[in-house]
């Protein structure tokens, strides 16, 4: 008789907790799964036999490793680097790279874990992974960024390649930096692979990867909306944070009729009543972008703005809400204050930023909830297809690349009602998300063997 993980869900989570004491971040995310999963395979005898739900949430592997560097005084600095190859049954791991001073290895193990199933659900070949530095980008000259990002690849080149991991940016990592990391692979290994993706267009990178994330969020709340017969045209949304995926979706929810009241960053919120317009959000790029600014000088620009220190936006009336900026940024208290305003949809173009307890109220109220799993995969959906563009050594149409977009995040959602909508109006997409991209990972690691 096989030994099966055919333990209550507590039981489970308690064993998880057990084996990765001080990592948060990581059970947490692996609780919001199984919390779905659970139900789903109650029946399912071969999932538990073959252990499936515990192989998932325990990584292929962790890298963890020194980056020495020097800054522009002459001192030697020594930071931390780690690469979460969290699972490949379905295509080599892909996920992005984090630089900021909160990243560690329950960090980046939760990131690696959602990746598995976001990329799982783009339908496109790729597995999960996640990797990153505690390094902090802010303050730190051109060159100090660049003395880092080559140290940082002197090591990571030999965890990766085109069909064996392929990292992109995130959090404190854009395109400066995939230029950097790209050009210290190349120069180690002596070849142009599609290694990294978030290129320079004029080196093997896509058009539309910047936008993608951002803009997929936002197709992926109309499609939401679209389902309750509903549309963006005169909605007013609530946004956080201010870099490139708030940023985007910003953009995308003025392009469709809405109006953006709020941005924000980690010194705090600025509400604009009048609207962010789309000069405005140029303004933002280039301000965040180009020349490292806080979104506090937003007020001294736009006369009408008000500028809220160390606070978060979820208290300012909107009829939809799209958490961009970082994990837990929208706390239960959050959640309870967006429902009661009159919110009815959130869609999250951060990695997880609703901790259990708002996502339990959004469940609870029974609003549009999308979890970023699926609303923001249009990022990583891009970096798939500048996969494929780089493997057939040709550049796709802006147009083309743009319907791929909304087709792809147009599948997720209805990948999403297969699992989550329960016939009676009611659609839970967390459920929806979590099941579909469960089924697909744990189908092809059933057909690996044990391995
Ligand atoms: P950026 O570095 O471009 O922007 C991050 C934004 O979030 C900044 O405004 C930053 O403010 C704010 N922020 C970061 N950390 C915190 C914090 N601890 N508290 C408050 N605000 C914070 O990153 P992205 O826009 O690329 O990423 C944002 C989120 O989207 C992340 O969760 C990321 O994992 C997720 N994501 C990104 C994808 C992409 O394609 N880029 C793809 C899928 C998901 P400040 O300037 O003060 O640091």
């Amino acid at each position: 008789m096989a030994v099966s993980d055919h333990v209550d869900l507590p039981t489970f989570m308690e064993g998880v907790k057990k084996r990765n004491p001080h990592q948060p971040e990581f059970c947490q995310a692996v609780q919001e799964v199984a919390e779905d999963i659970f139900d789903f395979m109650a029946d399912k005898v071969q999932y538990h036999e073959q252990q499936i739900l515990r192989r998932i949430a325990e990584p292929d592997r962790v890298v963890s490793f020194r980056v020495c560097w020097e800054d522009d005084n002459g001192n030697i600095r020594v930071q931390r680097g780690w690469r979460v190859q969290n699972n490949n049954a379905i295509g080599p791991y892909k996920g992005g790279i984090r630089f900021h001073p909160s990243v560690n290895e329950s960090v980046l193990k939760f990131l690696a874990f959602e990746q598995t199933f976001k990329n799982a659900l783009t339908g496109l070949p790729m597995g999960g992974g996640k990797g990153g530095s505690n390094f902090n980008p802010k303050g730190k000259s051109v060159r100090e960024i660049m003395r880092f990002c080559q140290s940082f690849m002197t090591e990571l080149y030999r965890h990766i390649g085109a069909d064996v991991d392929v990292p992109a940016g995130d959090i404190g990592v854009g395109g400066r930096e995939i230029g950097y990391m790209f050009g210290q692979y190349k120069r180690i290994t002596n070849q142009f692979t599609g290694v990294l993706t978030g290129k320079g267009l004029e080196w093997g990178g896509s058009l539309i990867r910047t936008e993608a994330t951002g803009y997929g969020a936002v197709y992926f709340l109309a499609n939401m909306l679209a389902h309750k017969g509903d549309d963006l045209v005169g909605k007013t949304a609530v946004i956080s944070g201010s870099g490139n995926v708030a940023t985007h979706a910003a953009e995308k929810i003025v392009q469709m009729g809405g109006k953006v009241l709020t941005l924000s960053d980690s010194g705090g919120f600025i509400h604009d009543p009048d609207g962010i317009s789309q000069d405005k959000i140029n303004w933002v790029k280039e301000h965040k972008t180009h020349r490292r600014g806080r979104i506090e000088e937003y007020v001294a620009e736009f006369k009408g703005a008000t500028f809220h220190e160390g606070k978060t936006p979820w208290g300012v009336p909107c009829d939809v809400a799209l958490p961009c900026a970082t994990q837990n940024e929208l706390l239960g208290d959050d959640a309870r204050l967006l429902v009661k305003n009159g919110c009815i949809a959130v869609s999250e173009g951060a990695n997880m930023p609703t901790d259990l307890d708002g996502v339990h109220v959004f469940k609870d109220a029974k609003i549009l909830y999308a979890p970023g799993k699926a609303s923001n995969a249009g990022g990583v959906a891009v970096s798939g297809l500048e996969m494929s563009q780089n493997s057939e050594r040709r550049a796709w149409k802006e147009d083309e690349l743009q319907q791929m977009l909304k087709d792809i995040m147009m599948g997720i959602h209805n990948s999403c009602l297969t699992y989550g909508d329960n016939g009676k109006g009611y659609v839970d997409y967390v459920k929806g998300a979590n099941i579909a991209g469960f089924k697909k990972v744990a189908d092809a690691m059933l057909a690996f063997g044990v391995v």
